[in-house]
C-alpha cells in the first residue's frame, strides 16, 4: 500500500496542488470547473469520468465555495466508483486441467516478471504451474524466464530463437498434461513495430491452442506500464482486437506511475483488472484494490 502511494504521489501530487489552486477562497463557478474538468483530463482520468467528477462535484455546491479537501473526498469516491467493477480476482477453472494463461502486451511492460510473480503466486497456493517461453524472439525474455521457472520450480518449456511461437505452445499444453500442471503460462512477443507479424503470430497461438482445447486460453492477461500514461489506453485497444485480452494487470505502479489512465481504460473498457506490479520482486505483485487505488491518486 506503501509502495502504491509513493508510485502515485507524482498523480496525486500533482492533482491535489492544482485542487489546491483552483479552490482557493473561490466559489464554484462555470470557470473553476472548467480548470478542474482540465486538470482531471490532464491527469489521464478521461474525458468521460472527467464530466462525471464534475456535475457530481456542481450538484448541490455551484455557487458555494468549496475546500480544496472535499473535491478530493469527492474525487476519490467517483474514481473508485469507476475501479470497483474491475477490481475482481483471478478465477482459475481448474477442472480445465491446465488452465491456460496467455500473457501479451508491449515489449518491457513487464510480461516475463508478472509471469514469474504469478507463478510463485499459484505454486504457493499449492498448484503445479508450467511456463512456456513463448517470446522466441528475444534471448533474454527466454533466459528470464527460465530464472522465474527455477525460482518457483516450474517447468519451462523452451525451444531456440526463431522458433514457431505457436508450435512451442501447442507442445507446452502437451508437456503441462504430461507433466500434470493445474495451469500453463504462456509468455509472447510484444514487438508493436510490426503489428502485422505480431497479430499474426498471437492470432496463430490462439488458433493452435483452440485446437487441443476448444476455450483456450482461458484468460489472456494484457500487462500495462503505469508509466507511459495516455499510450496504455491505445495499446489496451490493439491487445484486446488481436489476441482476446479478457484482463489487465498494470505494471510498475511503485515508480513514477501516472496511474490516472486506468480510470480512463477502466470507464471504456471494462475489463477486469486482476493485479497491479509494485516492485521486481516476486512479492511485488498485488490484487487490485479500488479504494486504495482511488485514495491514492486522489492524494
Ligand atoms: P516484458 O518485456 O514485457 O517481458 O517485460 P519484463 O518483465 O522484462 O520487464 C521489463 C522491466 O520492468 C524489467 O526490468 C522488470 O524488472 C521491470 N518491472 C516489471 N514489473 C515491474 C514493477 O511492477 N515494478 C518495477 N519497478 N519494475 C518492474
Amino acid at each position: 500500500l506503501l509502495r502504491l502511494r509513493e508510485g502515485l504521489s507524482r498523480s496525486s501530487n500533482q492533482l491535489s496542488g492544482s485542487i489546491g489552486s483552483i479552490f482557493t477562497a473561490r466559489k464554484l463557478d462555470e470557470e473553476t470547473l472548467q480548470d478542474f474538468e482540465d486538470v482531471l483530463i490532464r491527469a489521464d482520468l478521461g474525458l468521460e469520468t472527467a464530466l462525471r467528477i464534475t456535475d457530481r462535484l456542481s450538484e448541490g455546491r455551484f455557487g458555494r465555495s468549496v475546500s480544496g479537501a472535499e473535491v478530493r473526498g469527492i474525487l476519490a469516491q467517483e474514481v473508485e466508483k469507476t475501479l470497483a467493477p474491475v477490481a475482481v480476482p483471478l478465477e482459475l477453472d481448474l477442472e480445465k486441467k491446465p488452465h491456460v494463461i496467455l500473457v501479451v502486451g508491449v515489449n518491457g511492460t513487464g510480461k516475463t516478471t508478472t509471469i514469474g510473480k504469478l507463478a510463485a503466486k499459484l505454486t504457493r497456493a499449492g498448484l503445479k504451474v508450467t511456463l512456456c517461453a513463448g517470446d522466441t524472439f528475444r534471448a533474454a525474455a527466454v533466459e528470464q524466464l527460465k530464472i522465474w521457472g527455477e525460482r518457483t520450480g516450474s517447468e519451462v518449456v523452451a525451444k531456440a530463437i526463431g522458433a514457431d511461437a505457436a508450435g512451442l505452445a501447442y507442445e507446452a499444453y502437451d508437456r503441462a498434461i504430461e507433466n500434470d500442471s493445474d495451469v500453463l503460462i504462456i509468455d509472447t512477443a510484444g514487438r508493436l513495430q510490426n503489428k502485422t507479424e505480431l497479430m499474426a503470430e498471437l492470432e496463430k497461438i490462439v488458433r493452435v491452442l483452440q485446437k487441443r482445447e476448444p476455450d483456450a486460453p482461458h484468460t489472456v492477461l494484457q500487462t500495462l506500464d503505469a508509466t507511459t500514461g495516455q499510450n496504455a489506453l491505445q495499446q489496451v485497444e490493439i491487445f484486446r482486437n488481436v489476441a482476446g485480452v479478457n484482463g489487465l494487470v498494470m505494471t510498475k505502479l511503485d515508480g513514477t506511475a501516472r496511474g490516472g489512465i486506468l480510470v480512463a481504460i477502466a470507464a471504456k473498457h471494462r475489463l477486469p483488472v486482476y493485479f497491479v506490479g509494485v516492485g521486481e520482486g516476486i512479492d511485488d505483485l498485488e490484487p487490485f484494490r479500488a479504494k486504495d487505488f482511488a485514495e491514492a491518486i486522489a492524494g
